[in-house]
């Protein structure tokens, strides 16, 4: 291919993934140069990489290593084999992503280590005894950066051949789109667009924007959802909001009516579901027909069930009005409604076709429910997003405001947030998507304690943080002072950050039964760093249960 829109293809993955081999033959087939990270490390030093960690320590080779990967990413088209842990260094990161194809490798441990040992490679961190659960827990706590990747391959049963060629294939695949991707966009720039999500079934915009409601039925006709719309929403947000929506679909010469279910969980039911079944058959619905879930995660996970069901799936658009809505609900396809032995037990994976976001629509919102969507920025800040958590720290005082164009700005970046994980694992099987749920086994320990009445999500998912942050800095994986952060910006953003009364035994009860159990251990999202998280299955209970004792003192 002439002009390739990108200048690099860097293989990112755990030692013995293969990377040094298959950057060779990758190069060959393009007729580019191979550049491998650890070679110009040892190149520099003269000496081996166990030499320099033995004689130096980790720090200096990191030292050493970002000089590597700066030098590799300057070079023109070339296919970098990036060490294994060169990436979860947020500079090296910057650098690698920085117009790459990013493509990581995966090998089983029982794989990576048969390779190490053919190729009589020396890993300094890997040495020792129980090579293999070290390598599995190093994949482990790297697998939320391995995962930013454009692309993955598992290598096991793969010859390096092999894996070029698909990795080639995919380079070729992957540039046609980008470059289709901006052919259109510099034919017809949308600046509200801030994310497109893409997953196996769906590719759908994120649009973003303050006082953009008018606009609702423009947008939906331009992108061919004109015709007939039915309008899901609660009444509470009808009566803020339902007119305009309805005048804009109505101006736009869409066919528009509402239906307006009473606000709060409990319309998140199947009887709540049969009766807009009942309102969509006397409205003589159709499967082209477009429904709109106009609301917060209520009304968009109940519009979002009826659409996935009426008819066998009629095109589905949500406009959520709440900032928890906005930020997390209304990306990522999940819809549900409640059964009465537990919330969301009835749903299915089904995206819309489009995420609209008006940021204006929060000024009605009241300051608790607003507070509870910002726990959720945060948490996304803490777990993913440095540059987003300094945003935050620098004006949290606008944030709570609702100053347009800062509340405008993190909304976008949090939507978009959101819209990447998903794309990257639609159905939560893996890595990334878990980490959302850092601060949610305690949390939802306390909303099940109090059997979901005293504690709005994002309340309990503020203090489950604080949780998760003292276990955290207590096994000596985060620095106090990070911690400290958090709490502060919690504090500052009206949330609280303890559940004083609620009994311990109760949270560590309902806890128990959390499903984010794997087996019978619980898989804690804890804090590496801001920006970065760890999941660990071995948190000794007596931690857990001198954390939840603090918290709900
Ligand atoms: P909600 O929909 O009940 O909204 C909260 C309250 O604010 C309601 O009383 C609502 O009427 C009101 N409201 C919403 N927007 C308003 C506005 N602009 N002006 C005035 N009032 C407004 O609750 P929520 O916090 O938005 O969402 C919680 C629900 O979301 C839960 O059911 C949860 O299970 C679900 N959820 C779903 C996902 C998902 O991926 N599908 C993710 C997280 C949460």
């Amino acid at each position: 291919m002439n002009g390739w829109p990108f200048r690099r293809i860097v293989l990112i993955g755990p030692s013995g993934a293969g990377k040094s081999a298959v950057a060779g033959l990758l190069a060959r087939r393009l007729g580019w140069t191979a550049v491998d990270t650890d070679a110009l490390v040892e190149a520099a030093a003269g000496r081996d990489i166990a030499t320099i960690f033995r004689d130096d320590g980790e720090a200096a080779f990191r030292e050493r290593e970002r000089a590597a990967v700066r030098e590799a990413c300057a070079a023109g088209e070339c296919v970098v084999a990036a060490g294994g842990g060169a990436p979860v260094d947020a500079q090296n990161a910057e650098e690698l992503w920085r117009d790459a194809f990013v493509v990581a490798l995966q090998a089983r441990p029982a794989t990576a280590l048969a390779r190490l040992a053919a190729t009589g490679e020396r890993r300094p961190l890997l040495e020792g005894p129980e090579r293999m659960e070290r390598i599995g827990a190093q994949q482990e706590a790297r697998a939320a950066v391995y995962g930013l990747a454009d692309w993955t391959v598992r290598t096991d049963g793969l010859t390096p051949e092999h894996v070029a060629i698909e990795i080639e294939r995919a380079a070729r695949d992957h540039a046609a789109e980008l470059l289709a991707a901006r052919a259109s966009a510099s034919a017809a720039p949308d600046p509200l667009v801030v994310f497109e999500v893409r997953t196996a079934t769906a590719r759908y915009p994120i649009v973003v924007g303050w006082d953009i409601l008018d606009s609702l039925g423009e947008r939906l006709r331009e992108m061919g959802l004109g015709g007939t719309a039915h309008i899901i929403t609660d009444t509470t947000v009808q009566a803020a909001h339902g007119e305009r929506a309805l005048a804009s679909l109505r101006r736009a010469g869409i066919d528009a009516d509402v239906c307006a279910v009473p606000p709060g969980e409990s319309s998140k039911s199947l009887e709540r579901a049969a009766s807009v079944y009942d309102w969509l058959v006397a409205r003589k619905a159709e499967r082209g027909h477009v429904i709109v879930g106009l609301g917060g995660g209520v009304a968009g996970d109940l519009a979002g069930f009826v659409a996935a069901t009426f008819l066998r799936g009629m095109p589905l658009v949500l406009a959520p009005t709440s900032l928890l809505a906005m930020v997390d609900a209304s990306v990522g396809g999940k819809v549900a409604v409640d059964h009465r032995e537990g919330k969301n037990l009835i749903g299915a994976f089904y995206q819309p076709r489009l995420v609209f976001d008006d940021v204006a629509l929060l000024r009605t919102i009241a300051p608790r429910e607003l507070a509870a969507g910002w726990a959720e920025v945060v948490k996304h800040a803490f777990i993913l997003d440095a540059e987003l958590l300094a945003m935050l720290e620098s004006r949290p005082e606008a944030a709570v405001a609702l100053d347009p164009v800062f509340a405008t700005q993190l909304v976008a970046r949090n939507a978009a947030l959101k819209g990447r994980i998903v794309s990257d694992d639609e159905r939560e099987t893996a890595g990334l998507r878990i980490t959302l749920n850092y601060g949610h086994t305690i949390g939802h320990g306390i909303e099940a304690a109090t059997a979901y009445g005293e504690y709005l999500h994002g309340e309990a998912v503020a203090i489950g943080m604080m949780g998760a942050a003292a276990i955290s800095v207590r096994m000596g994986l985060l620095d106090p002072r990070v911690a400290a952060r958090q709490e502060t910006l919690l504090r500052k953003l009206g949330l609280p950050l303890r559940a004083p009364g609620v009994g311990a035994e109760r949270v560590l009860a309902a806890m128990a039964l959390d499903k984010k159990v794997r087996g019978r251990r619980i898989r804690w999202v804890l804090l590496a760093a801001a920006g970065r998280t760890v999941i660990r299955d071995d948190v000794p209970e007596a931690l857990v249960r001198e954390v939840v004792a603090e918290l709900t003192a």
